[in-house]
C-alpha cells in the first residue's frame, strides 16, 4: 500500500492558524482591548430575503411526496442554467444553458478540474496566488511554474511568449491583491492560450465586485471560447459562502487533445458528484433572478463603501496599493519596507487591527499586506481611524 507522496511537496500553510495565534495570544494579555478584524474573506452580511424563501420553500418541497425531489440533473436543474446563462446575458455575455454545470463552489470546481487534464501538462499561476490553484497540482504531481504580479506591472502577471504552460488559471479580480484584468490585458491571454494549444481556467469568483469595464467574464474576450473555462460561484456575489453553491462555464467548442473538454468535465462530475441539493438550487435561481440581483447588489455596494472608505485612508496615507475598486479586497505595500508579518505585529499591536499578511499567498506577497471590506462598516470606520493615527508622518 503506499500513500500519494506529491502531498510531501505541499508547502505546510501556517498562515491563518499563525495568524489565529498570534491574535489570541495578544488578546488574552490585553483582555481591554477591542480587536478589530479587517483580515476575514468570508462575507458577513446574511442572506438576501429571497434567498431564505427559496431554501423555505425548497425544504416544504422535499417534505412532500408530489414535491419531493431525490438525486438531480448531474449539470443542475435547467432552471437554474437558465438563470446562470439569464445572469451573464446581464452584462453582455452569451453562454447557452448546455456549457453550464451547477456545483458547490469555486473552491471544489478549481480544485477538481485538474481531473480532466494529464499528469504532464505544465501549470502556470499567477504569484501572490490564491492557494488551491498550487496545492491542488502539486497533489496530482503537476510542474508549475509563476508569472510575476508585482507593483511593475500593478500585480496583473502577462504573458511571457519565451515561456510554455499548457493550464493557466488566471482570476480577476484576484484573490489576494484584488486587482483586476482589462479587456486588452486579458486578451493577451486568451491569445497567448490560443497561441500554445493551452486552456485559461478563470476564476470570476468576484465579478460581481467591478465596478469598470473590467470584463466580469473571459467569455467577453473574442477567442476565449476557443481556450478557456469558467469558474464562479454565489459565494461572494450573494453571501452563499455556507449555503454553496457555483457554476462552471464550458463552451461546446472547447476542444484539446482530441477531446472535447466540456464532455470530459460532464463525465468527471457525474462520476465523482451528486449534485446540489434542491433547495440550495431554488435559492440560486431566486438570487440570480432581477428581483434576487437588486438585493444581492446592496450588500456588495455596503462592502464595495467599506472598501471605498479604506481605500481613501490608503490615498490620504500615500501608501501604495491595489484593489478596493473592483474588489472587496486591498493590497497594500507595507509601509517603511516593513515585512508582512513585521507590519502585522504592529497593526495588532498599535492600532489593535488584524489584516492578512501577503507573504502567505507567495513570494510576491513578501512585504505587503491584504485588508478586506467584509467587515461592519462601524469597524471598518474604526479601524481606518487606527491605521490613520499610527501611520501619519
Ligand atoms: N476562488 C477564489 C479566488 C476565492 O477567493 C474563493 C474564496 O475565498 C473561492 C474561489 C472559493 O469559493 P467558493 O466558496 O465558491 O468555494
Amino acid at each position: 500500500m503506499k500513500t500519494n507522496k506529491n502531498f510531501n511537496n505541499l508547502v505546510p500553510n501556517y498562515l491563518f492558524a499563525e495568524i489565529a495565534k498570534r491574535v489570541n495570544t495578544y488578546c488574552k494579555e490585553n483582555p481591554d482591548k477591542n480587536v478589530i478584524r479587517l483580515g476575514i474573506g468570508d462575507v458577513t452580511l446574511p442572506l438576501p430575503q429571497i434567498a431564505v424563501d427559496a431554501l423555505k420553500k425548497g425544504a416544504d418541497d422535499l417534505g412532500k411526496k408530489e414535491t419531493f425531489k431525490g438525486y438531480p440533473d448531474y449539470e443542475g436543474y435547467e432552471f437554474v442554467r437558465q438563470a446562470v446563462s439569464d445572469y451573464y446575458k446581464s452584462f453582455g455575455v452569451e453562454v447557452g444553458i448546455d456549457e453550464i454545470m451547477i456545483t458547490d463552489g469555486a473552491k471544489s470546481d478549481s480544485g477538481n478540474i485538474g481531473d480532466i487534464f494529464s499528469k504532464d501538462n505544465v501549470v502556470l499561476v499567477t504569484d501572490p496566488v490564491y492557494p488551491v490553484y498550487v496545492d491542488s497540482n502539486i497533489m496530482a504531481g503537476r510542474e508549475i511554474i509563476y508569472a510575476a504580479s508585482n507593483a511593475d506591472n500593478d500585480f496583473l502577471a502577462m504573458p511571457d511568449d519565451s515561456v510554455k504552460a499548457d493550464i493557466i488559471y488566471l482570476c480577476s479580480p484576484n484573490n489576494p491583491t484584488g486587482a483586476a484584468y482589462s479587456y486588452d490585458q486579458l486578451k493577451k491571454w486568451v491569445d497567448y492560450a490560443n497561441k500554445n494549444d493551452a486552456v485559461i481556467i478563470f476564476d470570476a469568483a468576484y465579478e460581481a465586485f467591478i465596478t469598470d469595464d473590467s470584463p466580469r467574464s473571459i467569455f467577453a474576450v473574442e477567442g476565449a471560447r476557443q481556450c478557456a473555462i469558467e469558474l464562479c460561484s454565489l459565494s461572494k456575489t450573494a453571501g452563499f459562502t455556507g449555503t454553496r453553491c457555483g457554476y462552471t462555464v464550458i463552451p461546446k467548442e472547447l476542444e484539446r487533445d482530441g477531446e472535447n473538454i466540456y464532455k470530459l468535465w460532464y463525465r468527471r462530475e457525474a462520476t465523482k458528484f451528486n449534485g446540489v441539493s434542491w433547495p440550495v438550487q431554488c435559492a440560486a435561481a431566486a438570487v440570480l433572478s432581477p428581483q434576487g440581483q437588486k438585493q444581492f447588489k446592496e450588500n456588495i455596494a455596503y462592502y464595495q463603501e467599506n472598501a471605498r472608505i479604506i481605500a481613501q485612508a490608503l490615498d490620504e496615507l500615500g501608501i501604495y496599493y491595489t484593489g478596493g475598486k473592483n474588489s472587496p479586497y486591498l493590497w497594500l505595500k507595507c509601509p517603511d519596507n516593513m515585512g508582512s508579518w513585521e507590519f502585522f505585529d504592529l497593526l495588532l499591536t498599535k492600532a489593535n487591527v488584524v489584516g492578512t499578511p501577503g507573504e502567505g499567498f507567495g513570494n510576491n506577497g513578501a512585504g505587503y499586506f491584504r485588508l478586506t471590506s467584509f467587515g461592519d462598516r462601524e469597524n471598518t470606520i474604526e479601524a481606518v481611524r487606527r491605521i490613520k493615527e499610527l501611520l501619519k508622518k
